[in-house]
């Protein structure tokens, strides 16, 4: 057993097209190895793999996740990393959907296995792929416990006013149609480290985080808990995102279907891949849009303008509904990059005591930070996300309070 590899927690995160792992100390937060494999069933594929201070690259044919779950299982064992010997703890499972049975993490069994399953009605895309990547890592490592963290349990205490849809009971209570939330892993890490970087209690602090990557979400939380958020029964309810439309009247979805002759499948591509920014200026890199909006492209700056909109609606919204705010914080790829969308989406709120500093909204830093003037009554944070270690101290944790955690 290496010492360095000694306590450490497999990160897994086995998504609908691409496939994340780290190797992860989750008291330390130090990442001793990661991979990446994307393009999973295209002509070229791709894995690359980080450890050490080295790095490996392949291109080839990844026909389907169990593919490339070997693939990388193959790069691990020859770049000298002995998975069943280095002392891991637990291998952490990212879960998108937990559905209303999983609200914590949870030992993996068979019965949770066909339980993810099950479920996947909810997340099509998503859970079949976590479930592969469940059976390959047990397989593969058979004696460590495995432990599944689902995205959707930070935002079990909704309550109901906010995770009900206004149709009928009994069709909903059939189907399971609710609001879940996703992306909760991260908003639950992100509020416990903005009371941590504020040095306040959680419990007496009122937090709206704006979670903005390629999928985007916001959630008001109260004392820790989490009273509302922007997605819903699936991940493309609310903000707009890369490609996903956020809101959307469901009308538009029936014209389509009747107007248009889209059929289910024509739609569901339309809005979760062809919509969003790339839907309005044909970019869904937003450094490639920000590019085009300072080049004066129109249809660029359009977008922009509808993101920032939607963008402000909802922290106008979770302001009320909070009853006024403590923290607001930014995090994922553009809450934590983009200084114009910080600036813009907190624009002119100086007398609901929201005021961001430019000089501290531009000055570039990859730690926590403050970007609320002084004699803002609300503090603004940039607290960059970090779903691995996150998960990673979830499993660790799950293990070492169980007298007899199960394999
Ligand atoms: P996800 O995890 O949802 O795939 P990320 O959190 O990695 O997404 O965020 C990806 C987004 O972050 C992309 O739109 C990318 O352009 C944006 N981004 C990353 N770095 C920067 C940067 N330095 N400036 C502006 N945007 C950035």
């Amino acid at each position: 057993m290496s010492e360095s590899t000694a306590g450490s927690v497999l990160v897994l995160n086995s998504g609908s097209s691409s496939i994340k792992f780290q190797l992860i100390h989750p008291d330390t937060g130090e990442s001793l190895a990661s991979g990446l494999i994307e393009r999973i069933g295209e002509p070229s594929g791709r894995i690359v793999y980080h450890h050490g201070d080295g790095a490996e690259e392949r291109n080839c044919l990844i026909p389907d996740h169990r593919a490339g779950l070997t693939m990388a299982a193959n790069i691990i064992a020859e770049t000298g990393l002995d998975l069943r010997e280095a002392g891991i703890v637990a291998v952490g499972h990212r879960l998108v959907h937990g559905g209303d049975i999983f609200y914590e993490p949870v030992f993996i069994d068979n019965a949770v296995v066909q339980s993810i399953s099950i479920l996947s009605s909810l997340a099509p895309l998503h859970n079949p792929a976590n479930v592969i990547g469940i059976e390959v890592a047990r397989a593969a490592l058979p004696d460590i416990p495995h432990v599944g963290v689902f995205d959707t349990a930070f935002f079990h205490t909704l309550p109901p006013e906010a995770a009900t849809y206004a149709i009928d009971r009994d069709v909903a209570e059939k189907h399971g149609i609710r609001r879940y939330g996703f992306h909760g892993t991260s908003h639950q890490y992100v509020s416990a480290q903005a009371a941590e970087f504020l040095g306040k209690d959680i419990a007496e602090l009122n937090q709206i985080v704006l979670h903005l990557g390629n999928g985007a979400s916001a959630s008001a939380i109260s004392g820790g808990r989490a009273i509302d958020t922007s997605m819903g029964l699936t991940p493309l309810e609310g903000l707009v995102m890369g490609t996903r439309c956020g809101d959307i009247d469901p009308g538009v979805v029936l014209y389509l279907h009747q107007n248009a002759s889209l059929g289910v499948g024509q739609i569901d591509d339309l809005l979760n891949r062809h919509s969003g920014v790339k839907g309005l200026a044909g970019v869904n890199d937003f450094r490639t849009l920000l590019t085009l909006v300072g080049e004066g492209d129109e249809s660029a700056k359009l977008a922009y303008d509808v993101y920032i909109h939607r963008l402000r609606k909802y922290v106008g919204a979770y302001l009320v509904e909070l009853g006024g705010v403590d923290v607001i914080t930014f995090t994922a790829g553009v809450g934590e990059n983009n200084p114009d969308v910080r600036r813009d989406s907190l624009a002119g709120l100086g007398r609901l005591g929201i005021v961001v500093d430019n000089d501290r909204n531009n000055s570039n830093s990859s730690a926590a930070r403050r970007i609320s003037s002084d004699g803002s009554d609300v503090q603004v944070l940039v607290v960059p996300t970090n779903e691995e270690l996150a998960i990673a101290r979830a499993a660790a944790k799950l293990v070492k309070g169980s007298a007899a955690p199960q394999v």
